[in-house]
């Protein structure tokens, strides 16, 4: 009997890797929304694996809210496409931290840690979702640690969905207003961070979203060259990066 091996993605070897990021899907931006499920069943269809590096959704209020009926159409489509053999990986942003387990086997993804350190075509790359280097936010990382506490998620989740409903709401008015009080500087990465983060997992590409800021930069850390591409947020136009041994580059969707 022949071997199957990796299945329907032993022919995707050469296939492209596909990075997207700051989506912030929810059910009244139906414009990305349908953007996004169109991604799925088309671009991301012909890809070996695509990465979602945070805020999918603008906010995620635990897995038992699976059965939202917008929730279970993305869970569904993700699930199409890893069936047909497309790996997705899935890190958590600070809009959908709560994101567990449960989402993880419905949609038949993986979940990441941040930060991650993964092989793209031969090159050692880390992907971030990109809060964690925006050192010079004070308050935003203290608000952070908070969050990402065991205690803070267990007393949460235990609450009614409609009461973590009224939390998330106030978090991202609070999150708007205060974005609006901050100089832009503060709201972007810190060059020591990024430094460091070159630095400390001795790789030469950095991949990550939360600025909203899209780019490709070009750092020399200890005297060597080193690139950040900065995923593009779903407002404007849906956009991924697209990786191939032929090169990286960000492609819009209209
Ligand atoms: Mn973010």
């Amino acid at each position: 009997m022949p071997k199957l091996g990796k299945g329907p993605r032993a022919n995707r070897a050469l296939s492209p890797i596909l990075f997207i990021s700051d989506l912030h899907l929810t059910v009244d931006r139906e414009w990305a929304n349908q953007t996004f499920l169109r991604f799925l069943r088309s671009e991301a269809c012909s890809a070996d694996a695509l990465y979602i590096l945070g805020d999918l959704f603008d906010f995620w209020l635990g897995d038992d809210d699976l059965d939202d009926p917008f929730h279970r159409t993305v869970v569904d489509r993700l699930r199409e496409l890893t069936d047909s053999g497309c790996a997705v990986f899935f890190m958590h942003g600070n809009r959908d931290l709560l994101i567990g387990n449960e989402f993880a086997q419905a949609a038949g993804i993986r979940l990441l840690p941040d930060p991650a350190l993964v092989d793209v075509f031969g090159t050692p790359t880390l992907l971030m979702h990109g809060d964690t280097l925006c050192t010079a936010d004070r308050d935003y990382q203290l608000f952070r640690a908070h969050v990402h506490s065991e205690s803070w998620q267990r007393e949460t989740l235990a609450k009614p969905l409609a009461e973590r409903r009224a939390i998330a709401l106030k978090l991202r008015e609070r999150s708007e207003t205060s974005k609006q009080a901050k100089p832009a500087q503060i709201m972007d990465v810190s060059p020591a961070a990024v430094e460091q983060a070159f630095t400390q997992y001795e790789c030469s590409h950095l991949i990550h979203g939360h600025t909203h800021r899209p780019a490709r930069h070009e750092h020399l850390v200890a005297g060597k060259p080193c690139e950040r591409w900065v995923l593009s947020d779903w407002y404007q136009h849906g956009e991924y990066l697209r990786t191939a041994p032929t090169g990286w580059e960000r492609v819009a969707l209209s």
